[in-house]
């Protein structure tokens, strides 16, 4: 019986540069050695807008492949192996919700303030459209510092969605501080005008349960499991984690921080499990463990017979594709960044 591997393998040689496979790290690893380009989502957007290829086919979460399809030229087509990979973090935010924010903390603030909005790439294309035509823009884990001092040199109030963390981590490191959080499902976001005013950076309160599963005792307990490790960890988890860490970072952050870890010496990674576990494939003359087993069930999604099945038949039910009225803005939010 022909394998998916091998149908995956007889298709893309049928294909040739017609179609173009873009792999994010956290996908399974069958799936990531299908892919003729592998990177984290920024990597993936800028790989995405400079593309030749007619058809491309995105190996990640529904928003990374609707941020293709805005990037892409209109005669391009964007496909999942399986498009109801979606992100729940990203779900935590909608467009609706986001301007009722945005308009009452313009109202909270005074007019002598002047809020900049900033979304994380894992966001729906609505919101970032939102962000878009509010003279914000998008970031992703890798430049988020930068686009928080871009957004601060337009503004005295920076507003962050959908990740909690990743704003008060960054905000943190900045010192752009004091950081105010604005729960969406209270009236006001449970702020009053006093902390609105005296709040440096506004944070969404939305989070990854892939990574706030990290806990300080899981750190402790690497430490004493391998003396002398070192510890990374990702942006997404919770700032009482990020404080016990020795290194924070994006994905591509953590992937470089295991290629400089010495033969011989241990890295506990704290992010999606199966970027770890490839990695620890990569380099067997280290110790590369992950920090606890977390693993995002939506990137896990995509399967090598899915990929085969959408080679074979570009399934226009797999085809991502965005309103009209959202792209602008949501390229707008998203040129800005690869702008920085
Ligand atoms: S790892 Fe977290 S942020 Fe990334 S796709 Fe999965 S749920 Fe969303």
């Amino acid at each position: 019986m022909t394998t998916a591997l091998e149908r995956i393998r007889t298709a893309k040689r049928e294909l040739g540069q017609d179609v173009v496979i873009l792999a994010h790290h956290y996908q399974r690893k069958e799936v990531v050695e299908q892919g003729d380009f592998v990177g984290d989502s920024y990597q993936l957007a800028k790989y995405a807008a400079a593309s030749n290829a007619r058809r491309i086919v995105f190996c990640g979460v529904h928003f990374m492949a609707e941020a293709a399809r805005i990037l892409a030229r209109p005669e391009q087509r964007v496909f999942m192996p399986d498009p109801r990979a979606g992100c729940p973090m990203a779900d935590m935010a909608d467009a609706r919700d986001s301007v009722v924010a945005l308009t009452r903390l313009r109202e909270m603030a005074g007019e002598k303030r002047r809020i900049i909005p900033v979304t994380y790439v894992n966001s729906n294309a609505d919101v970032k459209a939102v962000v878009g035509h509010a003279g914000g823009l998008v970031c992703t884990s890798a430049n988020a510092p930068k686009a928080l001092q871009w957004a601060a040199s337009k503004g005295d109030l920076l507003f962050f969605l959908p990740d909690e963390f990743l704003g008060t981590n960054t905000a943190n490191g900045l010192g752009y501080l004091p950081v105010a959080r604005w729960n969406p499902h209270e009236a006001d976001g449970g702020l009053t005008t006093d902390k609105v005013r005296a709040a440096r950076v506004i944070v969404w309160q939305g989070y990854c349960h892939v990574h706030t599963y990290f806990t300080p005792a899981m750190v402790a307990a690497a430490r004493l499991k391998y003396p002398g490790c070192s510890v990374v960890v990702h942006p997404e988890c919770k700032p009482d984690v990020v404080a016990v860490a020795d290194g924070l970072g994006s994905t591509s952050y953590l992937v470089d921080a295991v290629e400089k870890t010495a033969p011989g010496q241990t890295v506990v990674v704290g992010t999606e499990v199966n970027l770890v576990l490839r990695l620890a494939n990569q380099y067997p003359d280290r110790k590369v463990v992950p920090l606890e087993y977390s693993l995002c069930p939506n990137m896990y999604r995509t399967t090598p017979e899915k990929l085969a099945d959408l080679l074979e038949n570009f399934d226009p039910a797999r085809e991502i594709t965005v309103p009209e009225d959202v792209v602008a803005g949501a390229r707008l939010a998203l040129q800005r960044m690869l702008d920085l």
